[in-house]
């Protein structure tokens, strides 16, 4: 039959796939973290770039200080108002397409600090991806919270930004910074 014809044998050791997939898998496995450490959780931030742990199993060790050279927005620590306007400037200097992980109690809720000068969550400001709990985290939730946001990189069909559709998405959800 025709369509027996057109089926090509391929060898053992060649694999194809669909390069949306090829790109979201690179992706995952390339992501550059922009430390946000403002406290306590960002000693664990640091303990997890140590060999206990070592970041670089997930292709995450290359560490940037320049929002242009980063995809992945670690925040670590509680944040000020003060800071709020930093953190979004940092945040919109960053390339699409970026993911943000919010690291502990504090960041994501305000933790303890339950008053006017403290942000009570960050994703009241900037979209968070995944959230991880504890006072502090232990470097291993933090490698937990990097492999769930790989997983959900390769779902997400990077390549085309399907995932950016929402387009308050990469915006400042209340803007600060002037
Ligand atoms: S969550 Fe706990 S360890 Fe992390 S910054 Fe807040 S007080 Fe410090």
């Amino acid at each position: 039959m025709a369509i027996n014809e057109s089926i090509i044998e391929l060898p053992d050791n060649v694999r194809i796939t669909v390069l949306d997939k090829l790109v979201s898998w690179c992706r995952s496995y390339s992501l550059w973290p922009m430390p946000f450490a403002t406290a306590c959780c960002g000693i664990e931030l640091m303990a997890t770039g140590a060999s206990r742990t070592d970041i670089s199993r997930f292709g995450a060790e290359v560490f940037r200080f320049s929002p242009r050279q980063c995809d992945l927005m670690i925040v670590a620590g509680r944040v000020v108002m003060k800071m709020m306007p930093v953190l979004q400037r940092i945040w919109q200097q960053m390339y699409e397409p970026k993911w943000c992980i919010s690291m502990g109690a504090c960041a994501s809720t305000g933790g303890v600090f339950d008053t006017y000068s403290v942000v009570q969550g960050i994703d009241r400001f900037i979209p968070v991806d995944v959230y991880v709990p504890g006072c502090p985290p232990r470097p291993e939730q933090l490698i937990q919270s990097i492999i769930d946001l790989q997983t959900k990189i390769r779902a997400e069909d990077t390549m085309f930004g399907r995932e950016f559709d929402a387009p308050t998405r990469q915006q400042a959800k209340r803007a600060l910074q002037r």
